[in-house]
């Protein structure tokens, strides 16, 4: 990899084999911090990831982590217990949104989402913690 930083007459032979021509918008990553999995990613309206409301920015959920685009680089972000989002036991929550028996885990059709020191998923627009035999409801979360 050399430092330099091609562009209009800079004089080089662009023959060799980039695949295509650097420039302003390229989108790529010339070797500052990358993320996990994020080498050709970014995150944003209709990146395929779902978007939910933090506080007062928008962070994507992305293989069980809230992501917060930032700068150049890629913040790691929990949703806050306390508020509209405790992280109570509701042993009596029964919404209905999926079958009893249902596990919540990797690949069960909901988004995880960071909560405190633990992970709920999204079921219908709130947070579901499985506790036991029941999910607790950890309160609303805004999808964009
Ligand atoms: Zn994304
Ligand atoms: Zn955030
Ligand atoms: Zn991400
Ligand atoms: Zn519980
Ligand atoms: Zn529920
Ligand atoms: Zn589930
Ligand atoms: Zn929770
Ligand atoms: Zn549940």
């Amino acid at each position: 990899m050399s430092s330099h930083v091609h562009g209009p007459g800079c004089g080089h032979d662009h023959d060799h084999d980039h695949g295509h021509a650097h420039g302003p918008g390229c989108d790529h990553d010339h070797g500052h911090h990358a993320h996990h999995e994020h080498a050709d990613h970014a995150h944003g309206a209709g990146c395929g990831h779902r978007a939910i409301q933090h506080g007062d920015h928008t962070d994507y959920l992305h293989d069980g982590h809230l992501h917060h685009p930032h700068d150049g680089h890629v913040d790691d972000h929990s949703l806050e217990v306390g508020g509209s989002n405790p992280a109570a036991c509701t042993p009596d929550h029964a919404c209905g949104a999926h079958e009893d028996n249902h596990t919540h885990g990797a690949g069960c059709g909901h988004d995880a989402v960071p909560h405190g020191d633990h992970t709920d998923y999204l079921v219908f627009g709130h947070l579901h913690h499985p506790h036991g035999a029941h999910c607790d409801d950890h309160g609303p979360v805004v999808v964009r």
